[in-house]
Parts: structure tokens; sequence; C-alpha cells
């Protein structure tokens, strides 16, 4: 079996952490590092390593949870916005390896920048990936 993750030991009480909420499939606490006053993490107790490992009902508890919290920490925290991430293996930004979900506060002026993006070099380009990802559901 791999070794504990640090937030299978946060979930257990073994690390402490801001805990913000929990029922008996998940858990939320304050990130240690946050983008934004408020920004929490919501994890699964059941430990996965990211949403492309999850099983859609693990991820479907954990995302119920981030729905209920998100507006209830934008209100507390008076954010303007909230923005929900998941980063999925390292390539994508990933370091704690037990799926989490992102709620981070917005505010006007914040200065955080969006991805940018460009379009297809051709309408040949657009149709093939369509094509890819259509032969795969
Ligand atoms: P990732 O880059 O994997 O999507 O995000 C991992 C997040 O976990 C980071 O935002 C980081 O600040 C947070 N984090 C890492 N270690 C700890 C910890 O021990 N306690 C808490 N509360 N957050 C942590």
């Amino acid at each position: 079996m791999s070794e504990a993750t640090i937030f299978e030991k946060i979930i257990r009480g073994e690390i402490p952490s801001y805990k913000i909420y929990e029922d008996d499939e998940t858990f939320a606490f304050l990130d240690i590092n946050p983008i934004a006053v408020g920004h929490t993490l919501v994890i699964p107790k059941k430990p996965t390593r990211n949403m492309l490992t999850s099983d859609a009902e693990t991820f479907l508890n954990v995302m119920k949870s981030a729905h209920m919290l998100a507006p209830r920490i934008k209100e507390a925290v008076g954010a303007d916005g909230i923005n929900i991430g998941i980063n999925n293996e390292p390539e994508a930004g990933q370091e704690v390896f037990h799926l989490h979900v992102h709620i981070i506060p917005r505010f006007t002026g914040d200065g955080h920048k969006h991805w940018g993006g460009s379009p297809y070099e051709s309408s040949e380009v657009a149709e093939n990936t369509q094509k890819k990802i259509l032969e795969l559901l």
C-alpha cells in the first residue's frame, strides 16, 4: 500500500488544520498557502489520487460539498466571485496526490490572471479533436 498523503493525516487529525466542514464522505479545510483569504480545499475521505482515478460517486460527493460551501465562503470573506479548481497530475500543477477541489475566493482588482486561449489553427484540427474524443465516449 502506498504511504498516506498529508491530506489523509489531516483527515485523521494527525496534522492540524483549520477545519471548515466534515460529513461521512468529505472533509474541508483552509489551504495553508492561500491564494486568497478563505481559500479552501475539499477532499474525499476515501483516498484517490485525483479526479482521473476517482469513481464518479466519490467525485460527486466532493463536488456536492464544494457546491454547498462555495457561496458560504464567498459571503464569509466578502468575496466578489469564486474559482473552482482541480489539478490532476503534476503537469497540471498537482502537488498533493489525494483528490482535492480548490475553492478560491476572488476579489475585484485582485490581479489574478486567467489562462489565455487562442483559436484552433483550422477547422480540420477542431473536427479531428472532436472525432478523437467522441470515439472514446
Ligand atoms: P495542488 O497543487 O496539489 O492542487 O494543491 C495542493 C494544495 O495543498 C496547495 O494549495 C497547498 O498550499 C496545500 N497544502 C499542502 N500541504 C498542506 C498542509 O499541510 N495543510 C494545508 N492546510 N494545506 C496544504
